[in-house]
């Protein structure tokens, strides 16, 4: 060993021996943060699917190859990480010795073929992804930004350091061609053998390239393990694991979409009637009431912004950014890990429980930080504001775009459930709609007597259960669809339809109630359970003696269609739950249905959120407005942002019975997106889309343009343009 390659072999043994240290504290420390959450025992089940959707989902970039370049250029530097980790374990040699190399795998062609094809590639990713973010810096002119919010060094410094590992990767290999120590052969290793003839014969070189190497990675392994909040490098690591954990592993997308988790206390589902506030945990009120899942995933939190650059509230002006909201509740988290981790913490009392003595090392920003209401005002020093809380539409954009499966609706959902529960701290003009469910049984407060009013004037007899027991489906026809006057014409259309399909259907009338879905997404658990128990009896009743497969409901409102279907099995309801634009397209796949008048002047179609993102029905409504406008139209015109990135109508999360006073109206919004196709019809799967861009619709006074309608009443007018109510009838607006 000559004296160059005793320096370089001292530099890299001492640099390395610091990184991982403190590495390993790093990990400890983040451990022990995570570990402070609440169980959650039901991450722990179906290991195999587990394994399988994560292999699956990292492998393939499920989520980031939909964004095309960037995805593509972050699996080359994915993959160049890990496999290229392997040179940087070979650097260890090089230091010692010029000639040195892997043992092994050192010296096959295919070894030097495959790092040096992914080190180019890698080298294109990471350059690709510099340019990207440099391109959408929050500080450049003009335009929102993904990033705005990130730590914008910390994303630079991990990109400089990747690209700097590579390039010093091939300065390596140049020196060993330069020196003729380079075993692979020049087609395997083309590159390498061009930077070598651009290098002198310099044995050292080889030594001190490795050295720097060595030095560039230790040095990024210090930087990350001294700051555990950096998700933009630690993702590397946790991200696998996240995957792994996520809620509904065998959902090929949005895990964490569709059903709520049931309120939980202790890792076990709350039973409102023997809980009691002072025993069990009503929803988040502290950030270590959280799950332990819930802590690892504000620690995974790359900062891509990709969630950000889809949320209907951030985009409109609106103080919720899904990702500053995850960002809020890490940073608060680690920052309060230290008087958590000494003991400290409220019981449910909201007494104190660790002694004075406990306490007493801790510094003052420390304490502050523990001090911090969860939710609360900028005055009030909360972690994080209520406007940002009550922003949240439930719309799903950023559990469907986040990477590395993030359930941000989850946790926002457990923050409003101890508001609303134990605080009774919401927006005021909810209340009406809370009062009306718990006394009227649906959120207009209309009389219940007056749930078959929609019925009257049809041709036909509608049949109740009870009156028939040989019924096919049980038409779920919702609070909207019964009260609310424009929802009625989609309630009257379907029944027409079905009735001339000779589909045997029956409804429950009076015997319905509200499906609980407002309440739920505000955080009103309570109210939630009291009406879905009531439903789930009535529904187990309507269909007693029958088994799963032939108790099947047809719902037209999203929200009722995700309620029933996804959740009333938490209470002992399981049903075959469809969406009446599934129903209505296997009646006009199977002939039952015949369209016969073209619909005509365009139409483009909206996603609702509950139909689309939370439950994957994207294709049925298309199909159905494909039948209706037939061959001779121009076919369906999509917006912009459709299917999984459909843009919310401003509805879901409840928000429906709150006001929106905070920047642009989110329906405004997409009705302008909805007009900018040139389409005189925008057809709608969901009651609540159907008020908001109607009211967007009449907002911009172009009811003359343009026309909202359900999908089910556009598939009428085409099969019996008779029993269709007219093309440009309006309704007043609801709500
Ligand atoms: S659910 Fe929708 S509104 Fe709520 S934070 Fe996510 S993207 Fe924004
Ligand atoms: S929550 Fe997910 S999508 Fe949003 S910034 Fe973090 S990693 Fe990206």
């Amino acid at each position: 060993m000559g004296s160059v390659q005793i320096v370089t072999t001292i530099l890299a043994a001492a640099i390395t021996a610091v990184a991982v240290w403190l590495a390993v504290r790093a990990v400890l420390k983040m451990v022990a943060v995570i570990r402070l959450g609440q169980p959650a025992p039901e991450r722990f089940t179906d290991k195999g699917t587990r394994t399988k959707t994560m292999l699956v989902e990292t492998a393939g970039h499920t989520r980031m190859l939909k964004w095309g370049v960037v995805g593509a250029a972050h699996w080359f530097v994915m993959v160049g990480f890990i496999v290229l980790s392997l040179l940087v374990l070979e650097a260890y040699f090089e230091v010692v010795s010029p000639t040195g190399g892997l043992p092994l795998i050192g010296g096959l062609a295919v070894y030097g073929l495959v790092t040096e094809v992914i080190a180019v590639l890698g080298t294109v990713g990471i350059l690709v992804l510099i340019t990207i973010r440099v391109r959408h810096r929050p500080t450049r002119p003009g335009g929102r930004s993904r990033f705005t919010g990130s730590t914008m060094w910390q994303g630079y410094f991990v990109e400089a350091v990747v690209l700097a590992v590579l390039v010093m990767g091939f300065v390596i290999r140049g020196f060993k061609v330069a020196t003729d120590h380079f075993e692979y052969p020049v087609w395997a290793t083309p590159v390498s053998h061009a930077v070598g003839a651009l290098l002198p014969d310099w044995e050292a070189g080889v030594s001190i390239a490795a050295a720097i190497k060595i030095a560039i990675s230790m040095t990024w392994l210090i930087v990350i393990a001294l700051n555990v909040t950096m998700g933009v490098a630690w993702h590397r690591f946790l991200a696998f694991f996240n995957i792994f954990f996520k809620r509904e592993p065998a959902r090929p997308a949005g895990s964490g979409l569709g059903p709520l988790r049931p309120m939980t206390s202790q890792g076990k589902p709350l039973d409102f009637e023997e809980a009691d506030p002072e025993k069990d945990q009503f929803g988040v009120a502290q950030v270590e009431q959280f799950t332990w899942k819930g802590l690892l995933d504000f620690s995974t939190c790359t900062e891509c912004g990709r969630c950000q650059s889809q949320c209907p509230a951030w985009n409109t002006g609106k103080p919720l950014s899904p990702k500053l909201l995850v960002l809020s509740l890490r940073d608060h988290a680690y920052a309060k890990a230290p008087y958590l981790l000494a003991g400290g913490g409220k019981d449910l009392t909201g007494e104190e429980k660790a002694t004075q003595a406990q306490l007493a090392h801790l510094d003052v920003l420390t304490l502050a930080e523990a001090d911090k209401p969860l939710i609360g005002t900028a005055e009030e020093g909360g972690v994080i504001d209520p406007d940002v809380l009550w922003s949240c539409t439930t719309c799903g954009a950023c559990v469907e775009q986040c990477p590395v499966d993030i359930e941000h609706v989850d946790h926002i959902v457990d923050m409003r459930r101890y508001q609303v529960l134990i605080e009774s701290s919401f927006p005021s003009e909810a209340g009406v709609m809370l009062r009306n469910l718990e006394n009227k049984g649906n959120p207009w407060g209309a009389p219940q007597n007056t749930r078959e009013d929609w019925t009257k004037g049809l041709s036909f007899e509608v049949p109740r259960v009870g009156e028939v027991d040989d019924f096919e489906y049980l038409f779920w026809v919702g609070c909207a669809g019964a009260f609310e006057d424009r929802a009625k014409k989609t309630t009257r259309a379907v029944a027409t339809l079905l009735h001339e399909a000779g589909v045997k259907f029956a409804i429950l009338g009076e015997g319905e109630t509200c499906s609980g879905d407002p309440a739920r997404r505000i955080g009103n658990e309570f109210v939630f359970q009291m009406l879905a128990q009531q439903n789930v009896e009535t529904l187990n009743e309507a269909f007693e003696g029958r088994d799963k497969p032939s108790r099947k409901i047809v719902a037209t409102c999203p929200h009722c269609f995700n309620t029933l279907g996804n959740e009333y099995g938490q209470l002992g309801g399981e049903f075959e739950v469809v969406h009446h634009t599934q129903l209505l397209a296997h009646l006009v796949s199977t002939g039952r249905l015949t369209p016969v008048q073209p619909v005509d002047g365009g139409v483009t179609y909206h996603d609702p959120c509950y139909l689309g993102r939370h439950n994957r029905v994207f294709a049925a409504p298309r199909e159905v407005l494909g039948s209706a406008i037939g061959a001779g139209g121009d076919g369906l015109i999509e917006m912009p942002r459709n299917s999984e990135r459909s843009f919310c109508c401003g509805a879901g999360g409840a928000r429906m019975w709150m006001e929106e006073k905070i920047g642009k109206r989110i329906n405004v919004d997409r009705v302008e997106e909805a007009m900018s196709t040139g389409a005189r019809t925008v057809a709608v799967g969901c009651p609540f889309c159907s008020t908001m861009l109607n009211d967007g619709v009449n907002g911009k006074d172009a009811g003359e343009q343009v026309e909202v309608v359900d999908v089910a009443s556009v598939l009428l007018r085409s099969v019996r343009p008779d029993a269709a109510p007219g093309a440009r009838e309006t309704a007043p607006a609801a709500g």
